[in-house]
């Protein structure tokens, strides 16, 4: 049995920012991962894959809009040197974070799969045999994992796994995708590869895609998306079989039977966390969402922390670093919890083509908690960027409290959704006010410019 003082079960970003501050500090770190390398699922088959491919549609659809504004040349996609290029983003960022991992001495990265046997103990099965280690504190940072739904034939479906992860399984772009699944995944692939030229259909179960986001906000993206992604609502998948041209997907829907045949299927119906062995056995609470955990982060015993996406509170690496660091300063402060993540203000983007974000209170949350909102708007047709990159649809809307117009929230929908959504989430968490946003001289010409002009349309 070795002794540390903080073991992570996982090295994703839910693990690595608390192990570096605690190694830090002085303390022996052991991070446990299968994949034996730092990042978790955010750079092995999520964010950092999937956003070097959808650069390569952004700029795709930028040039052919161009095509008759000064830009000519071959607007065609080669779908294998893009995925050269992801696995060596990937390749880099691996190589970027060795080089971290070794900078600081009193941390070691263990390939193996974490299992606990008391509060305390932990085991690791590794290549070469099992070790185990008397663990001072520890952060459960297992992450999530894809779900794949009880439905025949879902073996034949890929994910987004096979889509993105390094050398992935898919290697040329598909005449005609199906995606099942509405959510952030589905819809962001089902662009990207709808602006690389596939026909994409997608059947939703429920009536919106998106389910979760303001419908207001879903609504005003869902017709701006490219013409060529098809989505079915009301979707219910009930079989999926090999066909001659490669998948054939059964569902109901409106109460009759149809069927549709592409050459694959993504299957992407949500992610579910990921619970070592021994969790609930030790008497770590799971509900529905996750792992149960207090304020400062802590489970039902004081030193077991579990951060990022295993607690499903909100499943984005943004938080679970956040969530990290708040953990690390609870165990610097003696398991007393002294810092708090702040799940209200986390800024969320859908990537899709055009992308949407939002941030804190939206509409239809005011609507169900009984709260008026103030709302300021912006649109990008009269913004000087939108203008330059013929990208004028979307806009800015600030939700602010009628009372003090303290800034509650905000969406962004189109150009710079993703960049915008980040000033107008730290004007909002740091509880700024529409008059605050309006006197700020927000940068010329950029998008910026809307969230004070946005701001100023109240006034
Ligand atoms: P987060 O962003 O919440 O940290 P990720 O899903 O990115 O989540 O990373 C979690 C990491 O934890 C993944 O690399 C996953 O393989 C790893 N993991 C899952 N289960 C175990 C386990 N039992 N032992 C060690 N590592 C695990």
């Amino acid at each position: 049995m070795q002794s540390v003082d903080l073991l992570t079960i996982g090295a994703g970003g839910g693990a690595y920012p608390a192990a570096f501050r605690l190694a830090k500090a002085g303390r022996s770190v052991v991070m446990v991962d299968p994949k034996g390398v730092m990042s978790g699922n955010c750079l092995y088959e999520g964010c950092i894959p999937s956003k070097a491919m959808r650069e390569t549609a952004v700029m795709l659809q930028s040039q052919r809009r161009f095509a008759t504004r000064g830009l000519s040349g071959s607007m065609r996609i080669d779908y294998a040197q893009m995925i050269a290029h992801k696995d060596a983003i990937q390749a880099r960022r691996y190589q970027q974070h060795a080089a971290e991992l070794a900078a600081v001495p009193n941390i070691r990265l263990l390939q193996g799969v974490a299992r606990f046997l008391s509060p305390h103990e932990v085991a690791v099965t590794t290549a070469t045999g099992e070790q185990c280690f008397h663990c001072a504190q520890i952060i459960l940072a297992s992450g999530s994992e894809v779900f794949a739904p009880p439905i025949p034939g879902a073996h034949l479906c890929l994910s987004s796994h096979d889509l993105y992860k390094p050398d992935p399984t898919l290697k040329k772009l598909p005449g005609h995708l199906i995606v099942i699944g509405g959510g952030y995944i589905g819809l962001e692939t089902a662009t990207f590869l709808a602006a690389f030229g596939a026909q994409v259909t997608l059947l939703q179960r429920g009536e919106q895609v998106l389910d979760g986001m303001d419908p207001a906000l879903v609504a005003q993206l869902t017709p701006l998306l490219d013409p060529r992604v098809r989505i079915l609502t009301g979707v219910d998948v009930t079989a999926v079989e090999a066909s001659r041209r490669g998948r054939r997907v059964r569902y109901r829907r409106k109460g009759k039977n149809e069927q549709l045949e592409g050459d694959i299927v993504l299957m992407a119906v949500g992610r579910r966390p990921v619970i070592p062995a021994g969790t609930v056995e030790i008497g770590i609470a799971v509900g529905k969402k996750g792992v149960e955990v207090g304020a400062g982060l802590q489970t039902a015993h004081p030193h077991i922390y579990a951060c990022g996406d295993v607690n499903g509170r909100v499943p984005l690496f943004h938080a679970a670093v956040r969530q990290s660091l708040v953990a690390a300063h609870n165990i610097l402060g003696g398991n007393q919890p002294l810092d708090y993540a702040d799940f209200s203000h986390v800024p969320t983007t859908i990537f899709t083509l055009p992308a949407a974000a939002y941030v804190g209170i939206t509409p239809d949350q005011a609507a169900a908690r009984g709260m008026a909102l103030v709302t300021g708007r912006y649109d990008f047709a009269e913004d000087a960027r939108a203008q330059i990159l013929e990208r004028t649809e979307g806009g800015i809307r600030l939700f602010f409290a009628p009372d003090g117009l303290r800034l509650l929230g905000g969406w962004v929908l189109g150009i710079d959704a993703g960049h915008l959504i980040g000033q107008i989430g730290m004007a909002a968490a740091s509880g700024l006010t529409a008059y605050d946003l309006a006197r700020f001289a927000d940068q010329h010409p950029t998008s910026a410019e809307g969230i004070g002009k946005a701001a100023r349309s109240l006034f």
